[in-house]
């Protein structure tokens, strides 16, 4: 059995739907994860984020016209009037939902409820257009029965395996449907796995169902060797190991939820990447017997905050770091990067939410200085082992953009560089030129 995801573009119209409709007919044994259409999940967040400023008109107006969104596409999508009525009552249905959802006082919980509806509208619609339009048999699997959140905010294959079982047992057979994205928190509430986290739910069920492969259909032809948003040229790979599938998404490439490679990774299942638009393009396939050498992809992410702590307390000190590490465990922050000296150490962090806090508790080591507003370059491939041929390229393109962090070594196959997210495109676009498009350097793909 297959897993296939397909993303918001790829659902983002009704002639999409109809492509990603034709493609899921060729499987007669698969389960189909669905995003919302693209854009819904932003709009969704605006209207919440409109109730909870008390701008409730605004809310109203935003919430009207994605029914009238979902109505269009819909009205599209259904050759008949039957058709299109029958699924309009589902989606009045739903709105009759957000309606309840906006009145009284805005909770996190209603929020993660009306982020929910994205997927539960676009995955019930394209089943819709299956049994309808295509009399085609497509049975539905709720990801709120089988997703659950542990107490530590995490999913886990073995128990989405346990919860299929008991919740559908031999009726896990033929063509099914589900929604990405979403899922229930441990006390029961609605929750989500992030932005972008439809691919990360079709990796958990390919684990959990030891599914032959998983394929995440997108709006572009695999994973490419730079991110396409800034730079040109870029190249597609075809094949990439889940070591440096797993640093790309992590370190910023959209293409991938930064998680979502290790459920697929543990149990050896291949994940190909495939362009909805351009279903014969080869796309990029990601296992664990890669045989390709040489740098193979860059990415990056912003929104990074640098800590720096100078003491000279450090000096032949042991504990220390586990003392430094211990403040970022309290609050629940993960560190991205770290490089030490005798005296000093710098780590990043993407969630800000406590950087005050931590700062505070710093202090009393020593200095502490913040740098917000910072970006992680990450170069992927065989980096140590190319390190005499490659290095100094690297650095040759660094040499015009303030690098406040470079480390090296950490793993065989990463470089990550931290500079001010003002220069991250021109830094992207300095490396690509440097490693890819240089003749002299062989590009492996
Ligand atoms: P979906 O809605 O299908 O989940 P996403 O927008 O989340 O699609 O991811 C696909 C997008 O990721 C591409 O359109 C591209 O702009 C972006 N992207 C960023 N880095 C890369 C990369 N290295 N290779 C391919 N796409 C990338
Ligand atoms: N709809 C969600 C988002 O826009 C999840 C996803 O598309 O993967 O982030
Ligand atoms: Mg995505």
């Amino acid at each position: 059995m297959k897993v296939l995801k397909f993303g918001g573009t790829s659902l983002g119209s009704a002639q999409r739907i109809k492509q990603v409709a034709e493609i899921i007919s060729r499987e007669n044994h698969c389960i189909v994860v669905c995003s919302a259409m693209a854009g819904v999940t932003d709009t969704l967040q605006e209207i919440s984020s409109c109730w909870s400023r008390g701008n409730k008109q605004e809310s109203f107006k935003i919430k009207a016209d994605l029914l009238g969104f979902f109505e269009k596409h819909s009205r599209e999508l259904f050759s008949g009037q039957y058709g299109f009525f029958k699924f309009r009552e589902q989606l009045i249905f739903y709105f009759e939902e957000v309606e309840k959802l906006l009145r009284g006082h805005w909770t996190k919980q209603k929020e993660m409820q009306l982020l929910a509806l994205g997927e539960v509208i676009t995955s019930r619609l394209l089943q819709a257009y299956f049994l309808t339009e295509l009399t085609q048999e497509i049975k539905r699997l709720d990801a709120f029965e089988f997703l659950h959140l542990n107490q530590g905010g995490d999913p886990s294959v073995s128990d989405i395996a346990q919860k299929l079982k008991n919740n559908y047992g031999k009726e896990l057979s033929g063509r099914l449907i589900t929604q990405g994205f979403i899922c229930l928190d441990n006390s029961g509430g609605a929750s989500n796995l992030g932005r972008g986290g439809s691919d990360f739910t079709a990796t958990l069920l390919g684990a959990a169902i030891e599914a032959s492969s998983i394929e995440i259909w997108t709006d572009i032809d695999g994973l490419r060797n730079n991110d396409p948003r800034y730079v040109d040229n870029t190249k597609a790979l075809r094949e990439i190991s889940y070591a440096e599938a797993a640093e790309l998404a992590y370190f910023g490439a959209k293409i991938l939820h930064p998680a979502c490679v290790w459920p697929a990774s543990r149990q050896n299942i291949p994940i190909f990447l495939k362009n909805t638009l351009n279903p014969g393009s080869p796309g990029t396939a990601i296992s664990g017997n890669v045989r390709a050498s040489g740098i193979r992809a860059i990415s990056a992410k912003s929104g990074i905050s640098m800590v720096r702590i100078e003491s000279a307390r450090m000096l032949n000190a042991y504990g220390f770091l586990r003392r430094v590490f211990e403040i970022f465990d309290q609050w629940e922050t993960p560190i991205d990067v770290i490089t030490t000296s005798e005296v000093s150490i710098s780590l990043t962090i993407d969630n800000p939410y406590y950087l005050e806090e931590i700062a505070a508790s710093l202090e009393k080591f020593g200095k502490v200085t913040i740098e917000r507003e910072q970006a992680i370059i990450c170069v992927v491939g065989d980096v140590l082992a190319c390190r005499q041929e490659h290095a100094g390229r690297i650095m040759k393109a660094m040499k015009p953009f303030q690098v406040n962090m470079l480390s090296f070594g950490g793993s065989r196959n990463n470089l990550t560089a931290v500079l001010p997210a003002k220069e991250k495109k021109d830094a992207l676009q300095a490396l690509h030129q440097q490693l890819f498009l240089q003749t002299q350097v062989p590009v492996t793909a």
